[in-house]
């Protein structure tokens, strides 16, 4: 990674540190982890248009803040940049940020089982950490995989509960609520539909651009920028 980019993501870091950790139970809890090899079983795609950049995401705690979170393991926090910054203007209001109220789409096939829609945004810098998630979907993949997306904009949910739906349907717009800093999504899978009691899955996205080179198959990390398409 070029040291500029990495400067760049320490300095995310400390904008996104909290995200949706007091979501889950066990936080820091060391335990054997029986996923290392799993393989997604849904297909997945990014669930956003146009180019993101991976702040949190990976199999290690230095790249990804979620890593000791048994729930959101493989959790990853992504947004959009320019120039370096995911900002424009001093970042003190959300419409400030590149990615926010920006479409976000299913990344799989399923069903929305649970949803909020009706949170406030925080201001930039401030937290809802008795709301973490904000407003939130999670989808069953009638598999056994749950997806969970979280810090959706203020009634932006275009979905409801019981709603079937297809990978890459518009479900909402990012925002900036629950416990996070600044516009972003946090996406992760997991075993169960029960946020404080399940295990987080590797999250392997099909047929996308990692730092404009095609992947059939990956998990995207920290410092990279990713696409569809
Ligand atoms: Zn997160």
């Amino acid at each position: 990674m070029k040291l500029i980019t990495y400067i760049f993501s320490f300095l995310l870091i400390l904008l996104l540190s909290s995200c949706t950790d007091t979501l889950i139970g066990d936080e820091g809890q060391a335990e054997e982890d029986n996923f290392l090899n799993y393989q997604t079983k849904t297909a997945l795609e990014l669930p956003f248009e146009n180019e993101w950049y991976v702040v949190w995401g990976g199999r290690s705690v230095v790249q990804n803040q979620h890593f000791n979170n048994r729930n959101e393991r493989y959790a990853m926090d992504i947004l959009q940049i320019v120039n370096r910054t995911s900002f424009t203007g001093d970042g003190t209001q959300n419409e400030d940020y590149y990615c926010f109220g920006k479409r976000l789409n299913a990344p799989g096939d399923g069903k929305i089982i649970a949803m909020e829609n009706n949170i406030e945004d925080n201001i930039p810098g401030a937290l809802n950490r008795r709301q973490a998630p904000g407003n939130y979907i999670i989808i069953d993949h009638l598999n056994g995989e749950f997806s969970f997306m979280a810090h959706f904009k203020k009634n932006s949910i275009i979905v409801s509960i019981g709603d079937t739906i297809q990978k890459g349907q518009e479900v909402g717009k990012v925002g900036n609520s629950g416990n996070s800093t600044e516009p972003h999504l946090h996406y992760h899978l997991q075993t169960t539909s029960d946020s404080s009691n399940g295990v987080g899955l590797p999250i392997q996205f099909l047929n996308y651009y990692e730092d404009n080179v095609f992947v059939e198959i990956g998990e995207p990390v920290r410092g990279q920028l990713v696409r569809k398409n």
